[in-house]
C-alpha cells in the first residue's frame, strides 16, 4: 500500500489511481529567466523520487512538466515585471533567447541529478491557444471581468476559493489585506482575484505578446499550469506537485479554474516539498539574491549526486538547511557506498538467499511507500552495505535494486586521479617510511589527508583513496 500526505486532507492518504496500474502527474516547472537554484532543484528531485516509486511499485508514470517562459511577474499581486522580460533586459538579449538558453541549462541540471526526462515536457508559449480556449470557458460561466491591465478571475464567485489553504475564502483576504506590502490593482474586486490575461502596457512593446479576443497581451501564470496540465492529462488527473510556496496562490487559483470550468474535482492528491533553506526561514530564493547553483557545487568539487544524496537525508515535508559540511558529509557518504559497491563487485559469490533479499527488499518497499520515508529508506541501504548475515552478490543485487529509487549511480567507478604532488608525496613518505622516519611519513598522511587522500598501508604495499576534502 503507498501512502501519500495529500496537503488539501493534511493527513497520509492511501493512493488509489484513477485509472488502474497508471499515474497522471504534474509538476510545475521552473520559470527561466535564471539557473535553478539548489532549492529549486530540492523540489525537482523529490518529485523525482516520488515517480521512481511508482515505477518502482510498478505503475506506469505519465509525468507532465512545464517551462514557464512567459506570465511569471515579479509579484504574487500581478503587478510588477515579467521575469523572462526583465532576464532578456539584465543580460541583454531577447525574452526568447533568454528562455531557451536557462531551459537548456535546466534540462542539463537535472541530467546531472539523474532526474528522469518528463515524459511530456511543455512550454507555456507553445500553448497560448489553450490557455485562451480555457480562458473562453471561464467567461462564458461568469467568473471573470475586465480591468484596465487585463482580464481577471472573481474569486467570490468561486464557492469553495481557498480550499487548498485549509482556510475561506474570507480568512484568505483578509490575511492577504494583513500582509499586503505591494499595490494592488484598484479595479480588483476582491484580493484575492487574479489575472488570466495581462494586457501588453501601452507604452511599451514587449517581445512575448498575442492577440487574444481581450486584446494584445499575454497568460497569467496560473492558466497556464491549469490548461497544460488538463491538455495532457485530462480534467481529473492523480497528482499536482510543487514546492510549498504554491500551496496558497498558484495552486489555490488552479483548482479554481480548473473546477470552475470543468464542473470537476481537479485532482486527487496535492504533493508539496518544503524549503531548502539557509537558515531558520531564510529560504533560498532568486529573489532574495541569495542562491547557490548546481554548477558552483560542481565548481568546488562535488558530485552533484552528492546534492542528490544530501536531499535524500531529509525527509520531502521537512525544511533542509543547506551548508556545505552537510555536502561535505554527503559527499563521503556517497563516495564510501560506491567504494563499498566496487568493493563487492569484484568479490562476487554464486549463491543467494532468495528470503533474506526479499526481506530487505520489503523493508525498503514499506519506507518509500510510507509518504517516501527516504532517511529511512537510506538507513535500510546502509544496513545491506554493512550487513554481516548477507553475502556480496546479495548485497550488490540490492543495491541496484534500491538504486532505481534512489538514483544515485552507486554502481558507477569514479576515477579520480592523483596530481603529480601527491605522487610525489606518496613517493617521499614511502621512502621516508623506509627509513624509519615516522614524523615525516605521518605529515605527509596527515597533508594528503587534508587534500581528502586516504592512504591505507596493505600487505600488498601503500593504496589510496579520495574522499572530499576537509581542508
Ligand atoms: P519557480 O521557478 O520560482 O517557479 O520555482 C520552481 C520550483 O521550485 C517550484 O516548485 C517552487 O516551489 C520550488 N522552490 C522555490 N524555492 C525553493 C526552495 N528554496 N526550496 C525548495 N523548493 C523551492
Ligand atoms: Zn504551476
Amino acid at each position: 500500500m503507498i501512502k501519500l500526505f495529500d496537503t488539501f486532507t493534511r493527513k497520509k492518504r492511501k493512493f488509489v489511481p484513477i485509472e488502474k496500474g497508471k499515474v497522471r502527474m504534474y509538476c510545475c516547472g521552473l520559470t527561466v529567466y535564471n539557473y535553478a537554484h539548489i532549492g529549486n532543484l530540492r523540489t525537482y528531485i523529490f518529485e523525482d523520487v516520488l515517480r521512481r516509486m511508482f515505477e518502482y511499485n510498478g505503475f506506469q508514470v505519465i509525468h507532465v512538466m512545464n517551462v514557464t517562459d512567459v506570465g511569471h511577474l515579479t509579484s504574487d499581486a500581478d503587478t510588477g515585471e515579467d521575469k523572462v522580460e526583465m532576464g532578456a533586459k539584465r543580460e541583454g538579449k531577447t525574452a526568447w533567447e533568454i528562455a531557451e538558453f536557462y531551459t537548456k541549462a535546466f534540462l542539463l541540471d537535472m541530467e546531472r541529478l539523474n532526474i528522469l526526462k518528463p515524459t511530456i515536457l511543455c512550454k507555456a508559449t507553445d500553448h497560448i491557444k489553450e490557455m485562451i480556449e480555457l480562458i473562453k470557458k471561464l467567461e462564458e460561466k461568469g467568473y471573470t471581468y475586465l480591468t484596465d491591465d487585463g482580464l481577471y478571475y472573481d474569486t467570490s464567485k468561486f464557492k469553495e476559493y481557498g480550499k487548498l489553504t485549509g482556510m475561506t475564502f474570507k480568512e484568505l483576504n483578509e490575511k492577504l489585506k494583513a500582509g499586503a506590502r505591494v499595490e494592488f490593482n484598484p479595479q480588483k474586486r476582491n484580493i484575492t482575484d487574479f489575472a488570466l490575461w495581462k494586457f501588453s502596457p501601452k507604452d511599451k512593446k514587449r517581445q512575448m505578446e498575442w492577440d487574444s479576443p481581450w486584446g494584445v497581451g499575454f497568460p497569467g501564470w496560473h492558466i497556464e499550469c491549469t490548461a497544460m496540465s488538463m491538455k495532457y492529462l485530462g480534467e481529473h488527473f492523480d497528482i499536482h506537485c510543487g514546492g510549498i510556496d504554491h500551496i496558497p496562490i498558484h495552486h489555490t487559483n488552479e483548482i479554481a479554474q480548473a473546477e470552475a470550468a470543468t464542473g470537476k474535482k481537479f485532482v486527487n492528491y496535492w504533493l508539496h516539498g518544503a524549503f531548502l533553506v539557509l537558515g531558520p526561514g531564510i529560504k533560498m530564493a532568486k529573489s532574495a539574491g541569495n542562491f547557490i547553483t548546481l554548477q558552483t557545487l560542481i565548481d568546488n568539487g562535488y558530485d552533484p549526486l552528492a546534492y542528490r544524496y544530501l536531499c535524500l537525508t531529509a525527509h520531502y515535508r521537512s525544511e533542509l538547511k543547506f551548508e556545505f559540511e552537510n555536502m561535505k558529509a554527503a559527499m563521503n557518504s556517497l563516495s564510501t557506498l560506491r567504494e563499498n559497491v566496487r568493493i563487492m563487485k569484484g568479490n562476487l559469490e554464486s549463491k543467494v538467499n532468495k528470503r533474506k533479499i526479499a526481506k530487505y527488499k520489503k523493508e525498503f518497499l514499506n519506507a518509500i511507500n510510507d509518504d517516501l520515508n527516504m532517511p529511512l529508506a537510506l538507513s535500510i541501504l546502509w544496513k545491506v552495505v554493512r550487513s554481516k548475515e548477507l553475502n556480496n552478490q546479495e548485497k550488490y543485487e540490492l543495491v541496484l535494486d534500491f538504486d532505481r529509487v534512489l538514483g544515485l549511480n552507486l554502481d558507477v567507478e569514479v576515477k579520480v586521479e592523483l596530481t603529480e604532488e601527491q605522487k610525489r608525496l606518496i613517493e617521499e613518505r614511502e621512502k621516508a617510511r623506509k627509513e624509519k622516519d615516522w614524523k615525516t611519513a605521518d605529515e605527509i598522511r596527515e597533508k594528503l589527508r587534508k587534500q581528502g587522500i586516504i592512504l591505507e598501508d596493505t600487505d600488498k604495499g601503500v593504496v589510496w583513496k579520495k574522499i572530499h576534502s576537509s581542508s
